[in-house]
């Protein structure tokens, strides 16, 4: 079979389960999602929009489209990540969204066990996901306030070294400083070390390794790295992450 027959048979396919499911929003996203993922519409129309527009015109909008097909998306994020939702709600959908992938699923969780302890079901309603979601944004704000504040207190002690060295260097100049001069080798070497050491091992940023979620090697499950270990990630982690000193 051709490329061509062969992708217009997948096509018809899904489409018509489409159709047959426009009521059932599981089977549908799924379906949609295949058909713009897999680039099947292209076997009708050049673009996205112009499939929608031709062949499911007055059913369903584009931004309705892309809308179902980005739940179902969340909806695979979940099963990946191990969690076991029945259906992801577009409106669900948008407010777990608002999380990094990676936090998506323990918002999730989040939601269905309380929906559990309370009526022993564990479909969480929106209201559920959006509570959870708030609640992880929150503790993600304040993991990277104490980060911040930390940053902030390891520069002001580089600071506050560099002004003891200055001084010292003022009194090695003077006449009662005779003796020092000659150590001042050692005294900027020993300086230099302390800042150095400081820099290093300052908090810098949350962990892109494991995106401060889990226990990982590189934070030794402490959420954060330091300067050395974030110049040591590849550039995609570190995208994922604001530096804060
Ligand atoms: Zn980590």
């Amino acid at each position: 079979m051709s490329d061509l027959v062969a992708g217009m048979a997948r096509l018809s396919e899904q489409e018509e389960i489409a159709n047959k499911h426009l009521a059932s929003a599981i089977e549908f996203a799924a379906a949609l999602h295949e058909i713009k993922s897999g680039g099947l519409y292209k076997f009708k129309s050049p673009t996205w929009e112009t499939y929608l527009q031709d062949h499911w015109s007055g059913k369903i909008s584009r931004s309705q489209a892309d809308r179902i097909i980005s739940a179902h998306t969340v909806k695979l994020t979940l099963e990946s990540g191990g969690a076991k939702p029945k259906v992801v709600t577009t409106k669900q959908a948008q407010k777990l969204q608002k999380l990094p992938t990676n936090l998506q699923v323990a918002a999730y969780e989040k939601a269905a066990k309380k929906r559990y302890e309370e009526s022993q079901t564990a479909e969480p309603t929106t209201e559920d996901i959006d509570e959870a979601v708030a609640e992880i944004e929150q503790e993600e704000r304040s993991q990277i306030d104490l980060i911040r504040m930390y940053a902030a207190d390891f520069s002001a002690m580089v600071k506050a070294v560099k002004a003891v060295g200055l001084r010292i260097e003022q009194l090695s100049h003077h006449a009662h400083g005779a003796e020092l001069s000659g150590r001042m080798g050692e005294v900027r070497h020993g300086i230099d070390e302390i800042i150095q050491a400081l820099r290093m091992s300052a908090p810098y940023c949350e962990c892109c390794y494991c995106g401060q979620k889990n226990k990982c090697d590189a934070c030794k499950g402490r959420g954060w790295i330091s300067k050395a270990l974030y110049r040591n990630a590849s550039k995609e982690l570190q995208d994922k992450v604001t530096e804060h000193a």
